[in-house]
């Protein structure tokens, strides 16, 4: 049985993930600060480390306990305003954090991962939808913590020491279906929580950020994929790597992207319930349109996403009625 270390395994994507690794046979060690993960989240039968990235002495000592065969690397902080107020938190974290973990690893010995990278790389894209060879223009400090971390992996890589896979996913949303882990973020920023939250009655009026860009109904498109689809995703760059597979990259989305009326309109439709919304002004970065092409990653991996908007949606209205955590 192999072993994989899945650092952020307490989070929203890394708990998902470690729950597919368990089923796909792989013994899972997590490792997590629980700055805002959720210990709940960690299933039994995984082996939980409390420890901190830039920690290092504290890493070394957490990973001198396990024989890992590969890494799958979510830990991060990931909200773009707190990036733009506060970059120098975000570079310390996501990327000097991750330099800590590549050095640790690969002194152990450890040459292969997978890692948690953003189609917020590639800011406002030129051609839709977007490919991996769309360039690569950050326009916020979370995004470009990402940025750095796929250099320093191709750095690591030419040195002969890692073999890597970042995975580009686009707007992550959707819980597991057997309601077990959710999404829970403290402060919640993304569209779909806050809209169910709404049409739940737990939230407060829903702002949609701008009805003037040039989309058919104003508002902006985003491709949402699904948090299951996403973790099966992980497992396939898993196997390729372990497999002896070469570094690669690969954009994570669906290819169909829905505007923000008609993500309010579809959570209304299931729900049976009104949002209420009022449109305000544009939330600086955001561009109007992101839409996945996931081709490489379906030739490349044979990843097929399954679920839509309307499984994303069911199964998170299912995790907010009752959250566990
Ligand atoms: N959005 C919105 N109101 C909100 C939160 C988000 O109108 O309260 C819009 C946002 O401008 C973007 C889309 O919903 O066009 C998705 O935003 P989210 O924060 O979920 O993800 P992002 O695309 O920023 O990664």
């Amino acid at each position: 049985m192999q072993t994989i270390l899945v650092t952020g395994g307490a989070g929203f994507i890394g708990s998902h993930t470690v729950r597919q690794l368990l089923k796909n046979n792989y013994k899972v060690v997590v490792f997590d600060n629980l700055f805002r993960g959720h210990a709940e989240a960690v299933p039994a039968g995984v082996d939980f480390e409390k420890v901190d990235l830039l920690d290092k002495k504290g890493l070394e000592e957490a990973l001198a306990r396990y024989k890992i065969d590969a890494v799958i690397h979510f830990a991060a902080l990931a909200y773009v305003g707190e990036s733009v107020s506060d970059p120098g938190w975000y570079y310390e974290v996501n990327t000097a954090g991750t330099v800590n973990l590549l050095n640790t690893i690969t002194k152990a010995g450890i040459s292969k991962i997978v890692f948690s990278s953003t189609c917020s790389l590639y800011g406002n894209a030129e051609h839709i939808p977007i490919s991996e060879n769309e360039s690569l223009k950050p326009i916020n400090p979370y995004a470009k913590s990402k940025y750095f971390i796929e250099q320093i992996l191709a750095d690591f890589n030419a040195a002969g020491k890692l073999s890597y896979i970042p995975l580009r996913y686009f707007n992550a949303a959707g819980c597991s279906p057997d309601g077990e882990i959710g999404e829970s973020h403290e402060p919640e920023t993304h569209l779909i929580p806050l809209v169910i939250l709404n049409a739940l009655g737990r939230g407060k009026q829903l702002k949609v950020f701008g009805a003037d860009y040039d989309t058919p109904d104003g508002t902006c498109i985003r491709d949402y994929i699904h948090v299951l689809d996403l973790a099966d995703a992980h497992l396939l760059a898993l196997k390729h790597l372990l497999a002896g597979g070469t570094p690669d990259v690969f954009n994570l989305g669906t290819g169909t992207g829905y505007s923000v009326l008609e993500v309010i309109r579809k959570v209304e439709e299931i729900s049976g319930k009104k949002v209420d919304y009022v449109v305000t002004g544009r939330r600086e970065g955001d561009p109007a349109t992101l839409v996945a092409d996931n081709k490489k990653v379906k030739e490349k991996l044979g990843w097929n996403p399954v679920y839509g908007l309307d499984e994303i949606i069911t199964h998170a209205l299912n995790w907010y009625r009752n959250p566990k955590y």
